[in-house]
């Protein structure tokens, strides 16, 4: 019996998604794409036609009701929802799958849309409902979260036996030409950049304020880039799931313009989430900041450059000490020649689509709430070969780094 697939968010990782689930239409059999601007979806169907052949329906939803999910759930009678709309639907939508029976993925965690913090405890309070109405939730199935806790799992079964610490890498090199514009929702990057650091080391999180802590990483491919510890949220799920573990740190790469961008936005407190008057109206600076900036959708056919994304791990195995480095380099013009999306939409969208085959196909298959790295990494990784993200290991001398001296 085929498959019936429910694609929600219709922004740059809902294109990718709809273009990969297109080209393995094997699997997901009848696509629907639904979003709340619906002549968005009817874009992106008719670029997938157009260069696929392949025909996928479309929708209007707000996915904020459960009702409405419901409602278009049973319509479409899918069989999974991949949610690529915002972190703040994913509640909605993992309720509308429970109450239809119908299996769950999204690649953000949730996060109130009225306090600029995200973690897993609602999502994972809702694994004894998943496993009641016998459905699977896959939680942060993107590149990161989902491929990088996919290659710590990899590097824990085939590199070593107790991984003591954990760098998550996180580069993007691509330049868009604009003076400042985020490369996915402006909201969710920019109140993830502006937040205080966090790290774990023996047992508890570390708080640093934003941006303290710099390092100069040397990316295969990209070169040396300044590169700043962030709190991410694949840190929460690993220290749980990674025994022996001593430290993991996240740091992602932001240039000086960049940055001094965000800075003034935030010191005239345009990146406040609270309401402000204005001429008799309320509005939120955020929000009305994102209105002003280019659409990240829109980046896709002015970005040049790469993407590096991976983790350095250092542990034991056979009782010697190890380093290994697994990363994966997009080049943004190819992404986009593929499926019309840069690299950032490419990488997110293209493991939410191999973590839902996954999902269907029942080589990744347990009921209840799950992250990646509880899984076998070896489909997956094949998968990301396959599919348009291949991936190196570099084995370094034990106490060998990629680190280089700040200039
Ligand atoms: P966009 O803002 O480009 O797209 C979001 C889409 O969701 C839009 O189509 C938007 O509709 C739709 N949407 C928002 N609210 C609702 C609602 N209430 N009902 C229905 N649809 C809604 O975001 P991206 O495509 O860049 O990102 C999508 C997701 O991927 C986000 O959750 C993001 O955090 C995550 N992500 C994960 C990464 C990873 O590596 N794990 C990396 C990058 C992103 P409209 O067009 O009307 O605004």
């Amino acid at each position: 019996m085929s498959n019936k697939t429910l694609i929600i968010g219709a922004g740059g990782v809902g294109n990718v998604v709809a273009f990969k689930c297109a080209m393995n239409s094997d699997v997901f059999g009848e696509i629907t794409l639904a979003s709340r601007t619906k002549s968005k979806c009817d874009v992106i169907a008719a670029n997938v036609k157009a260069k696929t052949g392949v025909e996928i329906a479309t929708a209007e939803i707000d996915a904020d009701s459960v009702e409405a999910l419901v409602a278009l759930i049973k319509e479409t009678q899918a069989d999974i929802v991949i949610n690529v709309a915002l972190p703040y639907q994913d509640l909605t939508i993992m309720d509308a799958c429970a109450a239809t029976q119908t299996h769950y993925l999204d690649t953000a965690n949730y996060e109130h849309p009225d306090e600029a913090k995200f973690e897993y405890k609602e999502q994972w309070a809702r694994d004894q409902l998943f496993r009641e109405q016998h459905i699977m939730g896959l939680l942060g199935s993107g590149f990161d979260p989902g491929v990088t806790n996919v290659f710590v799992a990899y590097a824990q079964k085939h590199y070593f036996d107790e991984i003591h610490y954990v760098d998550i890498l996180d580069c993007n090199a691509g330049d868009h030409g604009y003076p400042f514009a985020t490369n996915f929702n402006p909201e969710i990057n920019l109140r993830e950049v502006s937040a205080k650091g966090r790290y774990w080391e023996n047992g508890e999180w570390k708080e640093t304020e934003p941006m303290e802590i710099k390092m100069v990483w040397d990316y295969p491919e990209v070169g040396p880039k300044d590169s700043y510890l962030l709190y991410h949220e694949e840190m929460e799920s690993l220290v749980k799931n990674i025994p022996h573990l001593k430290r993991i740190r996240f740091f992602m790469t932001f240039g000086e313009s960049y940055l001094t961008h965000m800075r003034c936005l935030e010191n005239v407190g345009m990146l406040g989430i609270e309401p402000v008057e204005h001429n008799g109206q309320k509005i939120v600076p955020i929000e009305f900041l994102k209105t002003l900036l280019p659409d990240p959708a829109t980046l896709g056919p002015r970005t040049k450059g790469k993407t590096n994304i991976g983790v350095f791990v250092r542990g034991i195995k056979d009782g010697k000490a190890r380093t290994v480095y697994i990363y994966q380099v997009s080049d943004h013009e190819k992404c986009y020649e593929e499926v019309m999306s840069q690299a950032v939409s490419y990488t997110t969208g293209v493991p939410a689509m191999i973590g839902a085959k996954l999902m269907l196909q029942k080589i990744w298959f347990e009921e209840g709430v799950h992250n990646m790295e509880e899984f076998d990494p070896d489909p997956f990784m094949e998968e990301l070969n396959r599919q348009g993200l291949p991936w190196q290991v570099m084995e370094l001398a034990p106490n060998e780094t990629r680190e280089v001296e700040a200039s």
